[in-house]
């Protein structure tokens, strides 16, 4: 394995386009996965257990909760979501990168928890654009709507905490750059295991490992 797989953890309004991103991600790029959060709500139409979610109930979500079992969790619009630890684990201790499609207090625990995650803030292109996706998703009543677009304003004031910003008007543009961002962040030498320069004869024996020039 050439190194541990990196965590992005992609965050933003809901409705914003985030799960449409993170699914295009893992069938176009190589070596990644999407976490599948454990929750408390129903499942919508066409939702897979185990796919989109594991669905549990309220005491079930509590036991995992005391167990430790999560890596966050959080309650969103009346319903709680956690990521589940273990998953997490196994695919980055293979060098599979993994996505993590989190509201913002959860990727504020990540942020507290992990120290070298890569986060993605997605922001609609307006607040019409957005109610506009909510009520073509047709998943949430008018009422909950409502309270995603208000709740959307706090969210994207705090865009400056995450590394990267991405507006999601045009889908395939939206696509390319998280894309992109996924590819950089693989090459970031800190990154890489780069032992194999010193197997080919690239640098010499003696270059020192860490260097430290650029600034
Ligand atoms: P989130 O996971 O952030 O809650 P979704 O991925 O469920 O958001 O997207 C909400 C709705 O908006 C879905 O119906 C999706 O097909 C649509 N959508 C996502 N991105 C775009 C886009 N760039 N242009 C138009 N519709 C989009
Ligand atoms: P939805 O019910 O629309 O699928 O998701 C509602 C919100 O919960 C979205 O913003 C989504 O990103 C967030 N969410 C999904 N899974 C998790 C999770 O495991 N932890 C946290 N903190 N938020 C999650």
């Amino acid at each position: 394995m050439e190194r541990k797989g990196l965590l992005f953890v992609v965050s933003g309004p809901s409705g914003v386009g985030k799960s449409t991103l993170c699914k295009t991600m893992v069938a176009r790029v190589p070596q990644t996965t999407l976490s599948v959060s454990c929750t408390t709500r129903n499942p919508r139409p066409g939702e897979q257990a185990g796919v989109d979610y594991s669905f549990t109930d309220k005491a079930t979500f509590h036991e995992m909760i005391e167990a430790n079992q999560f890596v966050e969790w959080a309650e969103v619009y009346g319903n709680l979501y956690g990521t589940p630890q273990q998953q997490l684990d196994e695919a980055m201790n293979q060098g599979i990168d993994v996505l993590l499609d989190i509201d913002a207090q959860g990727a504020r625990q990540i942020m507290k928890h992990f120290s070298g995650a890569v986060y993605v803030f997605v922001t609609p292109p307006s607040l019409e654009v957005l109610r506009t996706r909510l009520y073509r998703r047709a998943s949430d009543t008018p009422e909950e709507i409502k309270l995603r677009l208000q709740k959307a304003s706090e969210e994207i004031a705090n865009f400056r905490s995450y590394h990267y910003l991405i507006r999601n008007e045009e889908l395939s543009h939206a696509t390319k750059e998280l894309e992109s961002i996924i590819l950089a962040e693989r090459v970031k030498t800190e990154r890489l295991n780069t032992e194999w320069l010193r197997e080919k004869g690239l640098i010499e024996e003696n270059t020192v490992r860490a260097n430290s020039t650029i600034g």
